[in-house]
């Protein structure tokens, strides 16, 4: 399709003998809430890697930003926003340093939406990273992806390490994101509830293959199960 922001064409990766991926296909419309559900190991990481250019696939091919990952232009790069399981922040620095560091990359930076959610989600910019919980991580990295307004957000497992209520911050802050200006927004979970919340699309990976792609209300209209029990049941 002409909008497709993401669009995998029967990639397969191995990892030795290992076939992590396994002939997957599938798009993702712009503007789309898209959600990735699979178990541990599933490949979420690897697909994710494989969308940006961190991982090279072996067949098959993919466009992100109509752009070829492995290659992409440096325009491209600046449309895209990255969360990925393990942060990649500088513990030397304070909030407000690793701020400024990651704005200097980007020709464009909204410092009023960074400050305030530094402000909304309870950091305190003068913290030093290396002092932070995990969860107090994540929401900075979450924050400094959002920093450069992204047209494709991507996140692996963004709310693995957050409360209960950062959770909900952080689906709220998405939700009034995407409320605000265009944007696709791509990531993974293994946490149903927070699908059903903000996504309006969905793809079930199960041993690197896509069970399941399409509207979640067309998944949820599938028997009499809910969601956590038809993942369970498409990945048993
Ligand atoms: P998920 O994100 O769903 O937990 P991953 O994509 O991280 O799954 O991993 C899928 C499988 O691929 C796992 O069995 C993992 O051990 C393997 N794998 C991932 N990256 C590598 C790598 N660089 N080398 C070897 N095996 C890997």
């Amino acid at each position: 399709m002409k909008n497709d922001i993401i669009d995998v064409k029967n990639v397969t990766k191995c990892f030795g003998s290992k076939k992590v991926l396994d002939d997957l296909s599938f798009q993702v419309g712009q503007g789309s809430v898209f959600g990735l559900l699979g178990k541990n190991g599933s490949g979420k990481t690897t697909l994710i890697k494989s969308i940006l250019g961190l991982v090279r696939p072996q067949h098959g091919n993919i466009t992100t930003l109509g752009d070829d990952p492995w290659c992409f232009q440096e325009s491209t790069k600046e449309k895209i926003g990255y969360v990925p399981q393990m942060d990649s922040l500088y513990p030397w620095l304070r909030i407000k340093e690793m701020v400024e560091y990651t704005a200097s990359f980007y020709s464009r930076w909204n410092s009023n939406l960074v400050n305030e959610l530094i402000e909304d989600w309870g950091l305190n910019p003068q913290d030093r990273i290396g002092t932070l919980s995990v969860g107090e991580s994540q929401k900075v990295s979450i924050i400094l992806s959002l920093g450069h307004e992204p047209e494709l957000l991507v996140f692996d497992e963004p709310v693995a390490s957050l409360d209960p209520f950062a959770r909900r911050q952080f689906l709220k802050t998405l939700i009034e994101i995407i409320t605000r200006r265009p944007c696709t927004i791509f990531f993974s979970t293994h946490i149903t509830s927070d699908l059903e919340r903000i996504t309006d699309h969905v793809a079930l990976l199960h041993q690197g293959k896509i069970m399941f792609c399409g509207e979640l209300d067309e998944l949820k209209t599938r028997g009499n199960l809910n969601l956590e029990e038809i993942f369970l049941e498409m990945t048993r």
